[in-house]
């Protein structure tokens, strides 16, 4: 069990799109009236819109912060700041501009809103890092945290395409590293999780079209909240090798947690494992160090610190510098180790190991569906491969293992034919088909639920007037279904197309006694002007499903019966309405509550009255019988197709 304290939030967010307008009400909120702009030379054009916007509540303006806060700019910046008396100060930037207005607030009594335009994350954070002479040291305090922040969308359409992808792997490091932080608490994880996914769909997708602004505002979204992660809980070994790096050589802060990010993850993946598969789960890969490494290659962000213009001869001191520190971090720091991390790093190499190579092996295998026409195609089956190797890799799937599955898959379509569908039982043992069933049922809540089709279902049953015997006289409790179709409101729908089909007594459907000269137990039925059928058939009873087959071997060996709780099916069609595909069950039947293939829900589950009196139809019944009266309800829809049959195929992958 762990035991924390989270600590109090950031200050005030706005988030949206054209919010740069919103920063005079915020200053004003605050009771502020001296500001003082600080910007960049890449944001000079946001700088010139908010001095128009403050008016006159503008004081000064500040070009010049530089990245990895260097105090002599502070000094310069104070200078400004206390020549105009500002009580205020409004950054617009990365996080070198937020760097510069937190070293300010830790100097003088001013309020700081912060417009960020990275996705640094610095903004909502009480930390400031600052560097004297080559050395960069943290301090934190609420004097340090920004009052205001003022998320515009708009002002990130422009950040070039290197700088974003560096950036968002600046994000995704806050992120990560909170997941293994000694102080994560439930709140940190779901935020990193989300984090992570976001920035990994908007990494790979931003470089299709960078100004896109879903894909933008999805990154600053994420951006906020690693960034918030970052503010609430204490990072490891990747923050320090990185602090290490640009305090000491002055690297550029997103691109060096680019490079760093895979083998930091390296280093820690044994230490963490759990927390490396939520990484690549929500990322979509099997192996999360080398999964990042991948993302973030393909997106264009540099691979190597040697790039980044460091000398190889400097890492040794920078190994020794980070072992020598004092940071919580999940696996012990030994030096030689972090020496090779950080040798892999210089070199750009890829996350080796098992590990990495089955990743490899993944995205190779996903890679091969890039020209896929259909995009929904390509999705289904490229997800299909990473579930499939994600249940390999998880289980160590064994060879004999796998050599068993495709045994039972090939027994299952050698006793496939036309009448027996093996694929459709196992779907249905699996819960699978009801899955799908759930998902595509066109359903409102006054709306009759659906169930599974099932494998017996034929199209173009021969049709029957009201009032018709669906049992010729077979041996079984006679029933009398009198039912209802109706739409939204209760109005009744005539002529809707209404198939029914059930077993017999024995439990086994017409099609699976080949030499039967008819259907039997089914037919197609039209509803009258009053939205009514009416016609005799038998109680239906439990029956197992086909067990004679490998689905029925699977079902013995895990102890579970093959039954279905005893029931009717329906398709019912009507112009204008959704198409119902529903079964209803007896109530008090066997087995409702351990259907086989999941198909009870409870609103399908009618009463089979004992029938008084006369029985309808003027038909003289000596024992027994029993009468079903059911309203379907049908939601407004497009007209179903005309195939029925379609519904017994694979339906092939639409876009
Ligand atoms: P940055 O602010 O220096 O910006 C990087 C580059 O992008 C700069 O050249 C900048 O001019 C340009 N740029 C910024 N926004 C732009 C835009 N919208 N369009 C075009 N160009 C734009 O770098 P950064 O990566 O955002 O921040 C790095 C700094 O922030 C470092 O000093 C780091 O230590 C600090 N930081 C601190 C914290 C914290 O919590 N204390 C957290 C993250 C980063």
């Amino acid at each position: 069990m762990r035991t924390f304290t989270p600590p109090s939030g950031p200050g005030r967010v706005v988030f949206g799109r054209g919010t740069l307008t919103r920063t005079r009400a915020e200053v004003e909120r605050l009771g502020r009236r001296r500001v003082l702009i600080l910007a960049g030379r890449s944001t000079a054009e946001a700088a010139a819109a908010l001095e128009e916007s403050l008016g006159p509540l503008v004081v000064a303006r500040f070009d010049g912060a530089v990245m990895h806060t260097p105090t002599e700019v502070t000094e310069k910046a104070l200078a400004v700041a206390l020549e105009h008396a500002a009580d205020c100060v409004v950054a617009v930037g990365g996080g070198s501009t937020t760097g510069l207005a937190k070293a300010l607030a830790s100097r003088v009594d001013v309020d700081q809103v912060i417009l960020p335009t990275t996705y640094a994350g610095s903004e909502v954070t009480a930390v400031l890092g600052e560097t004297t002479a080559g050395i960069k040291r943290t301090r934190s305090g609420p004097e340090v945290l920004p009052e205001v922040v003022i998320y515009d969308v708009d002002l990130t359409l422009g950040l070039p395409l290197p700088l974003t992808v560096a950036s968002a792997a600046n994000a995704l490091a806050h992120a990560v590293e909170a997941l293994y932080s000694p102080q994560a608490t439930p709140a940190t994880d779901a935020m990193a999780l989300q984090a992570i996914g976001d920035l990994a769909t908007a990494i790979t997708t931003i470089g299709a079209d960078p100004h896109d602004p879903g894909v933008r505002e999805k990154l600053l979204e994420a951006a906020w909240l690693a960034g918030t992660c970052l503010g609430a809980v204490g990072m490891g070994l990747h923050h320090q090798l990185c602090h290490i790096l640009g305090g000491a050589f002055a690297l550029d802060h997103a691109a060096t947690h680019a490079v760093i990010l895979p083998h930091a993850m390296a280093y820690n993946a044994s230490a963490v494992p759990e927390v490396m598969a939520r990484i690549a789960r929500a990322i979509g890969v099997t192996d999360a160090p080398s999964g990042v490494h991948d993302l973030l290659r393909a997106a264009g962000a540099p691979a190597s610190l040697r790039e980044l213009g460091l000398a190889q001869a400097d890492l040794a001191g920078v190994a020794a510098t980070a072992a020598g520190a004092s940071y919580p971090n999940p696996r012990r720091l030994d030096a030689p180790d972090l020496a090779a991390l950080l040798d892999d790093a210089w070199h750009g190499r890829r996350p080796a190991g098992t590990a990495a190579e089955l990743s490899l092996l993944t995205t190779q295998v996903l890679a091969s569906f890039d020209a896929t026409p259909s995009p929904r195609a390509r999705r289904l089956l490229r997800d299909l491969v990473c579930h499939l190797h994600r249940f390999a890799i998880g289980n160590d799937l064994t060879e004999a293992e796998w050599r068993y599955g495709i045994d039972f898959l090939t027994r299952a379509g050698q006793v496939t034919d036309d009448n027996r569908q093996e694929f459709i039982l196992l779907s249905d043992t699996l819960g699978l088909s009801s899955v799908v069933d759930v998902l595509g049922g066109a359903r409102t809540p006054d709306s009759t639920p659906s169930a599974v089709l099932g494998p017996f279902y034929c199209d173009d049953p021969p049709h029957a007037s009201h009032g018709t015997d669906l049992a010729k006289g077979m041996a079984g409790t006679p029933v009398w279904a009198d039912l209802r179709v109706v739409g939204p409101g209760d109005r009744p729908i005539p002529g809707a197309r209404v198939d029914v089909w059930q077993s017999d007594d024995q439990g086994l459907y017409d099609l699976q006694h080949p030499d039967l000269p008819e259907p039997q137990l089914r037919a197609r039925f039209f509803t009258g002007s009053d939205g009514r059928l009416a016609f005799w058939t038998i109680l239906p009873s439990e029956y197992p499903i086909p067990d004679d087959g490998p689905v029925g071997q699977m079902l013995a060996a895990v102890g579970r019966h093959p039954f279905r709780a005893p029931h009717i099916h329906f398709l019912i069609d009507a112009p204008g309405h959704h198409r119902l595909v529903t079964q209803l069950f007896v109530a008090g039947g066997e087995h409702l509550d351990s259907d086989t293939v999941f198909g009870v829900k409870e609103p399908l589950v009618a009463p089979f009255e004992q029938g008084e009196g006369p029985a309808p139809g003027g038909r003289q019944i000596t024992g027994e019988w029993r009468r079903l009266t059911y309203t379907f309800r049908l939601a407004r829809g497009p007209h179903p197709p005309e195939n029925l049959a379609s519904l017994d195929q694979p339906t092939a992958p639409s876009t």
